[in-house]
């Protein structure tokens, strides 16, 4: 058995390549929800939602988000509606007071969906107006996660972190943001002074999740920040990986990121934007998995290969990678 820990790249990348790896029907994801929003009343899960539409064959891997060729007839429709109403795009927030109300799992990230300001495609939307009528008919979003995981055929078992809202907030100088502002509005311009997991201090990861931390974990080379950041922040997230053979890949060669806000988000929670900074965000880690270009000395064992990768041979090589750096921690 083992489980990946996911965000919405870096880890699914490697899951493209890990079934030649590690057999599908004894691995486990567990997926962020940190980034998660209500947007229009859906609740909408992008890093779970990137594991389902892989595993359902039906991923943008050009994107890392979304449905392959999916149209987008309502999102433009909203946009077109909104201009002729002179109301303005951009993240609209719901008012504090809704922000508490309605929906547990929607706490602190909750958006109207005038001038929708993530682009929905029409068919994704079907999985977030699911999800959410399922909630709503009292269903915790594990169980909901399984029926979607069901109708797209997943081989891997797909867990959210957890049943409980944890939002993830950017701290810049304008002011807090739902990362999802910081990502995709203003995609990572502002200064980050802090980020801040809101909720994660009532939230627990569900006892399946529990379950899976009980097996060796491997965490892909998704963001340390805002992917892990949110599940770590879960006191009983960060006991059970002491305890685990933990191994990592790293998102960096060096100082380098392949994609992403991950160097301004470590640099603003002070952490160094390398190699080296992720191993001090990840002090329960046993072994990482580093580029062949990448020279960062660790005080844990290191397992070189090319770790970019572009399509499933690079995936399953490392995948290889995370399994020798496995074998040499369990
Ligand atoms: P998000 O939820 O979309 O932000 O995605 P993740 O947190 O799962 O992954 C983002 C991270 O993936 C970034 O920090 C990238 O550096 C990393 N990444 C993207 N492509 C690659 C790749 O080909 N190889 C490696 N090692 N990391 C990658």
């Amino acid at each position: 058995m083992v489980t990946f820990l996911a965000g919405g790249t870096g880890t699914p990348k490697v899951l493209d390549g890990a079934d030649r790896v590690f057999d599908p029907t004894e691995t486990t994801v567990v997926a962020n929800t940190g980034d998660d929003v209500e947007l229009g009343g859906l609740l909408v899960c992008p890093d779970v939602d990137t594991v389902l539409f892989h595993g359902g064959g039906v991923l943008d891997t050009e994107t890392w988000w979304g449905i392959d060729g999916d149209t987008t007839a309502t999102y433009e429709e909203l946009h077109r509606l909104a201009d002729a109403a002179g109301l303005e795009s951009g993240p609209r927030y719901l008012s504090d007071d809704a922000q508490t109300s309605g929906r547990d799992i929607a706490r602190w990230r909750r958006f109207s969906g005038v001038a929708e300001f993530m682009r929905i495609g029409d068919r994704d939307r079907a999985v977030h107006l699911t999800r959410t009528s399922l909630l709503d008919e009292g269903r915790s979003l594990t169980d909901v996660t399984r029926l979607l995981a069901d109708a797209y055929g997943l081989d891997v078992e797909l867990l959210p972190m957890s049943d409980d809202p944890v939002a993830t907030i950017v701290h810049t100088p304008e002011g807090p943001m739902h990362f999802q502002e910081y990502w995709v509005h203003r995609r990572a311009d502002p200064d980050v002074r802090d980020v801040e997991f809101r909720g994660a201090d009532r939230a627990e990861p569900t006892p399946a999740v529990r379950d899976a931390l009980a097996d060796p974990v491997v965490i892909g080379p998704s963001n340390p920040v805002t992917s892990l950041g949110p599940m770590l922040a879960m006191d009983a997230v960060a006991d059970a990986l002491e305890e685990a053979p933990v191994v990592a890949v790293s998102p960096f060669v060096e100082n380098e990121v392949f994609s992403g806000p991950a160097a301004e988000l470590m640099a603003g929670v002070g952490y160094d934007p390398s190699t080296a900074g992720v191993a001090d965000a990840y002090p329960f880690a046993d072994a990482f998995v580093l580029d062949s270009d990448d020279g960062t000395a660790l005080d844990r064992p290191v397992v070189r290969t090319d770790t970019k990768i572009n399509g499933v041979d690079d995936a399953a090589r490392v995948a290889r990678a995370v399994a020798r750096a496995l074998a040499e921690v369990s």
